[in-house]
């Protein structure tokens, strides 16, 4: 086993997304743009957003769908593949959130106009 000290040339540099000022481990010759650890964390979580990825599971012997739900915004690895509603990637929870609120959003509309003429509300 060779003592060998990792040699990391750090840095300083200002995220040119959110003006932090962080560490790189490279040399940064101040001509292009850097970003913070974060910054580059939630790019490349952008970047994978949109799109939903089929992959094979050799383990569980079954198709696996990778996407970030545009919702709640974190990344899932499900069995089912998620619902695109308007563009927009729906995991379970947030599908079935959406379907819930819709249903309240209906019942709210709905007033009951009874035979004595009394209106009833139904609270949602
Ligand atoms: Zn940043
Ligand atoms: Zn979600």
């Amino acid at each position: 086993m060779t003592d060998k000290k990792k040699l990391l040339a750090a840095t300083k540099i200002t995220c040119s997304k959110c003006g932090k000022e962080d560490f790189v481990s490279f040399f940064a010759d101040g001509h292009r743009n850097y970003f913070c650890e974060e910054c580059l964390k939630s790019m490349h979580h952008n970047r994978k957003k949109g799109r939903v990825k089929k992959v094979y599971d050799k383990r569980k012997k079954s198709d696996l769908y990778e996407f970030i739900c545009d919702l709640c915004d974190c990344f899932r690895r499900a069995t089912y593949s998620p619902e695109i509603i308007q563009g927009k990637i729906y995991c379970k929870e947030c599908l079935s959130k959406r379907k819930l609120e819709e249903r309240k959003k209906n019942r709210k509309n709905t007033t009951i106009i009874e035979k004595s003429g009394s209106i009833k509300k139904i609270d949602g």
